[in-house]
């Protein structure tokens, strides 16, 4: 494994607070996994790529994109190794090195602004997320009829009480959230520019 590899294992590693060679391929993540079907690389193979030094083969799989942080497979594994945090990783890696799968161009706008959004409100003001993702999705691919895709989905969630146009209860000291937020990402670019 070369130097650059192994750097980016221990990355993975410290990111996710894991250590990923405890994992001796039994697949009981990946049986457990919900969105194991439809990914093109599966958990257990995710892991193996890291062990391998094949960070950046694995930051670009789609897979990274397609899971749902449910954290099944964290739980599952018998040697506790954090895999739903190395993903967490590696969809951190693929965003700072731009080789996030291209068909989840929109997933990953929609994972910046939903970090945006929690950073400038404390929590989540959802109606303020719907319309910022919106815009940025029409920006995206100057399509007006993407803005109106989920339009019908709005009453319904609304009706089930899953999208709420009033924010919940104010945060008392947003400031202590954005100092977080503010703190992680300084940290952050120094360990990458080290
Ligand atoms: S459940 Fe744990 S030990 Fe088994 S393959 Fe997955 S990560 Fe490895
Ligand atoms: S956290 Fe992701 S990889 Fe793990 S079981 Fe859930 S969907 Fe699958």
């Amino acid at each position: 494994m070369s130097e650059t590899q192994s750097q980016l294992v221990a990355d993975v590693e410290k990111l996710a607070h894991t250590q990923v060679n405890d994992c001796y391929q039994c697949g009981k993540c990946t049986a457990g996994c919900p969105r194991g079907d439809v990914m093109d690389i599966g958990p257990t193979r995710l892991i193996r790529l890291v062990q391998t030094g094949e960070v950046l083969e694995a930051a670009r799989a789609e897979s990274v994109w397609q899971c749902v942080s449910c954290l099944t497979c964290s739980t599952r594994c018998p040697k506790s190794v954090n895999i739903s945090g190395v993903i967490d990783a590696l969809r951190q890696i693929s965003v700072e090195k731009r080789i996030s799968a291209k068909r989840f161009n929109k997933t990953v706008l929609f994972q910046k602004e939903f970090l945006r959004n929690i950073r400038r409100n404390g929590r989540t003001n959802e109606l303020e997320l719907v319309v910022a993702w919106k815009l940025l999705g029409l920006a995206s691919d100057l399509n007006p009829l993407a803005a109106l895709r989920d339009a019908q989905l709005g009453p319904k969630m609304f009706f089930r009480h899953k999208l709420h146009f009033m924010p919940g209860s104010p945060v008392k000291d947003k400031a202590v959230v954005r100092r977080i937020f503010d703190r992680c990402m300084a940290e952050r670019k120094s360990e990458t520019e080290e």
